[in-house]
Parts: C-alpha cells; sequence; structure tokens
C-alpha cells in the first residue's frame, strides 16, 4: 500500500464556512484557493459547498480539472503567453501585471466572443508580482492602456503578501490600496469593484476587526487546511486544525544508540552534516516514505510518544521508546501536516494515494 493522505472534508467545509461568515459580515467575499492541493476536486467541490464567492489557482491544469464547477474562477498566476486561450476559456478573471500578456489576453478573448476580468496587481513590499507601488506612473499609464483594450475589463487592483518577502498585511500597506483603489475610480471613472487583498496572512485583521474599510475581496489558500492564520502562526478560534493527515507503514522497528558510529563524511545524502543528540540506545521506526515523497519537516506524529528522527529520499526515521503502543512491523503510523510546504509537496507526489474522508464533525 502506498501512503496515505487523507483530507477531511468535513473539517474543510467547517474551516471555510466560518471564514465566509466572518468575511461577508464585513461585506469581504471570498476567493477560495485549490493550489496548495493540486485543484484537489472533493476540496474545490467542498469550497463551493461551504459558500466561497470564486474559486481560484494558480495553474491552468488545475483549473481545467475543476472547471466543471459552476462558480467564477480566476487564475491567480499571472497568464503565461503561450496560454492566453486557455486561459480566456477556461478563467473568468485573472491577476496580471504585465500590459504585454493584458493585451493578449483581450485578442484572446475578443476571439472568443468574450470579455476577460482583469485584476491589476501592486507590490506593495512582498517582491513578488506586481507594479511596485512607489512606480505611480507605470500604474497610471498601465490603467489607460487597460481602458483602452476591448477584450478585457479591469474589475479591480489588488496585492499580495507573505508569500515571497514574508511581509504582513497592515494598516498600513491595505490602506495604500484602498486609497489607491479610490483614486483610480475618480481619476478614470470606472466602478473597480474588486480590491483584493492577499492571503492567509490576512485573517488576523479579518479577526482583529482591522481590515481597512474598502478591501473587497480576500485569497485564501492555506489557513483552510491548517486552521492558522499565517502573520504569527496562531490558531484560528472555533477553527479545525487536524485537517489533513499522512498515514505511513513500518518497515524496520529496532533498537539501535542514538549516535551514527565509524567515521564521518563531509555531508549526508541531503547536505546536512548530522547531529543527533545521544539518547543512548532507542527503539526505531523507519516508514516506507521520504523526501522524495514529501517535505518531512511538517510532519508531526498524531502518538505523542513518537518523534521524527530524519528522512532520507524513501527512509523516515522515528523514535518510538517513549510511545505507550507497541508498534509492529506492517503497522500505520500517523501524522498531521501542519507546514504548507508539507501538504504542498505531499499533495502534488504521485507515490501517495490521496484520499477525502467524510466524518462528522
Ligand atoms: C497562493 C496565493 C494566495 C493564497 O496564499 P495563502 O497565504 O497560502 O493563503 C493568494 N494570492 C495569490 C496571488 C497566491 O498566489
Amino acid at each position: 500500500m502506498k501512503p496515505q493522505l487523507q483530507m477531511d472534508i468535513n473539517k474543510i467545509k467547517h474551516n471555510v464556512r466560518e471564514l465566509v461568515k466572518k468575511a461577508n459580515d464585513k461585506n469581504i467575499t471570498i476567493t477560495g484557493i485549490t493550489k496548495g492541493v493540486c485543484g484537489n476536486i472533493d476540496f474545490a467541490t467542498a469550497l463551493v459547498e461551504a459558500g466561497v464567492d470564486y474559486l481560484a489557482d494558480s495553474r491552468m491544469e488545475n483549473l481545467k480539472k475543476i472547471s466543471f464547477l459552476d462558480i467564477k474562477k480566476m487564475l491567480l498566476r499571472s497568464p503565461k503567453m503561450s496560454e492566453v486561450n486557455e486561459v480566456v476559456q477556461y478563467a473568468d478573471y485573472s491577476l496580471n501585471s504585465e500590459i504585454v500578456v493584458i493585451e493578449a489576453l483581450s485578442e484572446a478573448a475578443l476571439s472568443q466572443d468574450k470579455i476577460h476580468n482583469v485584476i491589476l496587481m501592486i507590490d506593495v513590499g512582498d517582491l513578488r508580482e506586481g507594479i511596485w507601488f512607489e512606480d505611480e506612473q507605470i500604474i497610471y499609464r498601465t490603467i489607460s492602456a487597460i481602458l483602452q483594450l476591448k477584450g478585457v475589463h479591469l474589475v479591480g487592483i489588488g496585492t499580495n503578501l507573505t508569500c515571497f518577502g514574508g511581509i504582513i498585511p497592515t494598516q498600513e500597506n491595505y490602506g495604500f490600496i484602498t486609497r489607491l483603489a479610490a483614486t483610480i475610480r475618480q481619476t478614470f471613472g470606472i466602478e473597480l469593484p474588486l480590491v483584493s487583498g492577499g492571503n492567509s496572512s490576512s485573517l488576523h485583521m479579518l479577526y482583529g476587526g482591522v481590515i481597512p474599510i474598502g478591501v473587497t475581496n480576500l485569497r485564501v489558500n492555506q489557513s483552510i487546511f491548517l486552521g492558522t492564520e499565517i502573520a504569527h502562526g496562531h490558531y484560528l478560534e472555533n477553527w479545525e486544525s487536524d485537517v489533513i493527515r499522512l498515514q505511513a507503514e513500518i518497515i524496520e522497528l529496532q533498537t539501535k544508540p542514538s549516535l551514527p558510529q565509524g567515521k564521518k563524511a563531509y555531508m549526508n545524502a541531503f547536505g546536512k552534516p548530522l547531529s543527533p543528540i545521544d539518547k543512548g540506545i532507542r527503539k526505531r521506526a523507519i516508514l516506507a516514505i521520504g523526501r522524495q515523497d514529501i517535505d518531512i519537516n511538517g510532519l508531526k506524529a498524531i502518538d505523542e510518544g513518537i518523534t521524527v528522527e530524519g528522512a532520507s529520499s524513501d527512509h523516515l526515521i522515528v523514535d518510538v521508546t517513549d510511545s505507550n503502543q507497541s508498534y509492529e512491523v506492517g503497522n500505520r503510523v500517523s501524522f498531521r501536516l501542519v507546514t504548507y510546504a508539507s501538504v504542498l509537496s505531499g499533495m502534488a507526489s504521485s507515490y501517495i494515494d490521496h484520499v477525502s474522508i467524510h466524518k462528522t464533525v
């Protein structure tokens, strides 16, 4: 049997309902994102059933997968020039920062008798996508150019935070975006209904009641399955955090010293020098999963007596000495996934089975 990732659909729905209620109370719509789980259909369906206003993904492969769901869809990553036709076909909206791409989208839309909705991204400091917020001339010049195009409709501006530079949303940077939107509306006489703020790192502001008025949409991905906000890593009140679990099988269970013996190489197979602590003789299990399957740093054993010691490409080594349970070769060990990197890598892995479970919460 392959290792298994189990996604609890009811917990996902519960978290999304909490999120949607909190946001809609403040006149903020929610874009539910499927990229963290590779466009998983059960996950996407749960988001729609729990009331998100839009579905979004950064990849066209995933948007195609969920195209049968009856909801407006957004492409999160700036379209590739080579995929504009598909973008217009499968996405109602896309996030953009390059005028040449927006021009190509307009052409593609006209050829399909469509109008494609464009959100112009502004970089307020995180240094990923978007026109740099201090380059006002470029912002206004780009908007003028977009408004000349017949195949696209400029529906909003947006900003992305935390993903690259680790910068969190604040009154200051969100305040800037909302003031910019107001100025654009005035200058160009357009509606510009969407002011789309980033990410799971905004939820501390939503819960603290300090999101500046004027932010009208939030795009949320990892909080839905981690159950935490991302600015400080705090659990969200009344949210479920044990949403995705991994199970892997024991292939060796033996008693060994906790320190390697012999002459050391300059590194191990993954470049990190080994510096284990001497805990004496320990009972160690090897599980049939490794770094080729999943980012092992986000694995936390459900059994509190088990610690993860490390892994190579295909072997995960855990210490079971302090566990109350008596494990045997062939048993499976369960873990919670507590980081985004673990969920992302595990969901993308073809060595792992992905199953949805529908337990009642
Ligand atoms: C991934 C992504 C998000 C969501 O980020 P999380 O912090 O994981 O919720 C929002 N917007 C864009 C453009 C993204 O690429």
